[in-house]
């Protein structure tokens, strides 16, 4: 693999900016954008002078999702039953969403444009989403025989009926709704994302550290204590499930590239 930078890492004061930057593949997850961009939260998380992280895309969509052409990548054999397969999703898209939401600070996603399908797994686990008047999410992976990205926070992101809704059409919902459903915290206009987000970050970042953490600490649980994670677990063999039925009936699923071209031809 080259030392090809897929994620920008900086600082301003207390607040930690990591930025999505494979632009020309709109922001599409291959195995090294995802080894930097858990590298990028980690260091967040570890540098004791960063209070808050945000996370923010270049170029015109936030996320494209898995970029399941790299799979030769990912080290494990397709032909090899669902075993490599399974053990690789768990760690690096199960694990590390799991990993970004249970950082001990607060993490602010900005999200503009479209971000499909293991888009939602960069912002989700994130503590608020800020998105842009322009901003569309959607998970169109019914489409390849499965139940949804690995990571099932549709459910509580989105309410069991629109999650439903979601799931079966894969249509995309645009900011206000993704408002309205309480899924994204506040709706800004396109040029006013970047600086309204870091306003905001520096604003939590006045507050007690500890304080943030336990009050982050507080709503994760309660979500855990609702079943939330042993849910999410047991979705994600669900998901494998529907690998297997895919690669069973088509010979393999190829949603992602496909979603990646088109996304290219609409600019
Ligand atoms: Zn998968």
């Amino acid at each position: 693999m080259s030392d090809e930078q897929f994620i920008l890492y900086e600082r301003d004061g207390s607040v930690a900016v990591i930025t999505l930057d494979r632009v020309d593949a709109r922001n599409a997850q291959h195995p090294p954008f995802l080894a930097q961009l858990d590298e990028a939260f980690m260091r967040g998380a570890q540098d004791e002078e960063v209070r808050v992280i945000v996370l923010k895309a270049n170029g015109p969509h936030f996320s494209s999702g898995h970029d399941i052409r790299y799979r030769g990548e990912r080290g494990f054999d397709m032909n090899n039953g669902v075993a490599g397969m399974y053990a690789w999703e768990k760690e690096n898209y199960l694990g590390m969403s799991r990993r970004w939401r249970d950082i001990p600070k607060p993490t602010l996603a900005a999200v503009h444009g479209k971000c499909i399908a293991g888009g939602l797994m960069l912002c989700w686990p994130c503590d608020l989403i800020i998105a842009s008047e322009d901003a569309l999410f959607s998970d169109p992976v019914a489409r390849m025989g499965i139940a949804g990205v690995e990571f099932h926070a549709h459910t509580w992101e989105l309410g069991a009926r629109k999650a439903k809704e979601f799931l079966f059409t894969g249509q995309f919902i645009d900011a206000r709704e993704a408002h309205r459903l309480g899924m994204v915290n506040r709706v800004v206009a396109r040029e006013e994302l970047e600086s309204h987000t870091l306003e905001l970050a520096h604003e939590i970042a006045q507050m007690d550290p500890f304080a943030l953490y336990m009050s982050k600490q507080a709503v994760n649980r309660t979500l855990d204590t609702q079943g939330q994670w042993t849910a999410m677990e047991a979705v994600f063999d669900m998901h494998h499930l529907g690998h297997s039925h895919s690669r069973l009936v088509n010979e393999g699923d190829a949603i992602s590239g496909m979603t990646v071209e088109s996304m290219k031809k609409a600019g």
